[in-house]
């Protein structure tokens, strides 16, 4: 693949490969074609078992994407009907977007973890107290990704086409295929693929709902987006969690425990790897660095100013935009708890400068 810049695309870029390859034991990995924030592809691991097989992360929604999903696993031996379990690992539509078509097509069962939620469902997540939350999480579940950020009001760019169906999915929710989870892990569940058991991870930070799952048989770590090989996780400041940056940087202590454990992380892009605990660090070192910045481009400003500045000065030209600012957001909101600068809401937008 040659990008227009001339860069060597990062191994989560690359595009799509229809080849299928034993990454673990009873593991295979097929990758679906994404065009979405940057990415070439999202890896759907196929975990053969006497009952058929289960596939973790089934793509975008739509029907291209499915019809590549049907192909993949064609080529692997497997009909549609064999596939027995979906394990999403979290609430993105390049993970959860196959699954509802592949529940409705097969009768396979949905896993996710217990805190699974898509962005625009207006129920209240189970076991929270929404007075406790932060103002932007209440207005999730009442928001769509479009509508404009409490920031800065800048919007994200749909197409009238994907707005009508995510606003019809919020009444009817089989218009889109959205998934209905069956099964909904907890912390140290165990679910049995691939003819072992894997134990649930609940990793928040990327999503709050995120989950990765461990084969202690084998070592095998299956990472989803929380832990990638070569770039750096999203983490955006429209969640349900008070301080997203910092539930994150725990969540990759808490995964960089397992290293010593572990022999093959696979993640949801990019190639397997196998030093866990390292590249957890060199990512927590990454946002310590950006932290180091937002502090220093605070002093260099000077006054109060809006997450948009702040953002133009940590990211390059090249991918200024609504995700920026969102992962700019959650850097000035962590600082402002700790209580290392201040925020002025009023006049909007928000405004962020150091504490003397
Ligand atoms: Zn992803």
């Amino acid at each position: 693949m040659t990008s227009t810049t001339g860069r060597v695309p990062k191994q989560e870029q690359e595009r799509a490969s229809d080849e299928i390859i034993e990454v673990a034991p009873g593991v295979l990995r097929a990758q679906l074609p994404i065009d979405f924030t940057g990415l070439g592809h999202v890896n759907c691991y196929l975990l053969e078992d006497r009952d058929g097989v289960a596939i973790v992360d089934p793509g975008l929604p739509g029907l291209s994407s499915y019809k590549v999903l049907r192909r993949r696993l064609a080529s692997a031996g497997f009909p549609i009907k064999r596939v027995h379990t979906v394990i999403v690992t979290h609430s993105h539509p390049d993970h959860f977007g196959g699954a509802g078509r592949v529940q409705h097509e097969s009768g396979a069962q949905v896993v996710t973890h217990q805190r699974f939620r898509l962005m625009w469902d207006p129920s209240e997540p189970p076991d929270v107290d929404v007075e406790d939350l932060p103002e932007v999480a209440k207005l999730l579940g009442r928001r769509f990704p479009w509508d404009p950020t409490p920031w800065d009001g800048k919007q994200m760019a749909f197409s009238w086409k994907r707005k009508l169906a995510l606003r019809a999915s919020r009444h009817l929710p089989r218009l889109m295929r959205t998934p209905t989870p069956t099964m909904r892990l907890n912390e140290a569940e165990t679910i049995s693929l691939a003819g072992r058991d894997w134990v649930a991870i609940h990793t928040p930070g990327h999503t709050e709902d995120h989950l990765c799952l461990f084969d202690p048989t084998d070592g095998v770590m299956l990472s989803g987006d929380h832990v990638l090989p070569t770039i750096t996780p999203h983490v955006g400041g429209l969640s349900p969690m008070a301080d997203p940056l910092a539930t994150f940087l725990e969540s990759l202590d808490k995964i960089a425990a397992y290293g010593d454990d572990v022999s093959v992380v696979l993640p949801a892009h990019g190639h397997p790897f196998s030093s866990l605990a390292a590249r957890a660090e060199s990512i927590k070192q990454h946002h310590v660095d950006r932290l180091d910045q937002l502090r220093s481009t605070a002093e260099q400003i000077g006054h109060p100013a809006s997450v948009t500045e702040y953002s133009q000065h940590l990211f390059s030209a090249r991918v200024q935009g609504t995700m920026a600012d969102s992962e700019t957001y959650a850097h000035l909101e962590h600082l402002r708890r700790l209580g290392e600068m201040t925020r002025q809401t009023e006049p909007s937008p928000y405004r962020y400068v150091l504490v003397d």
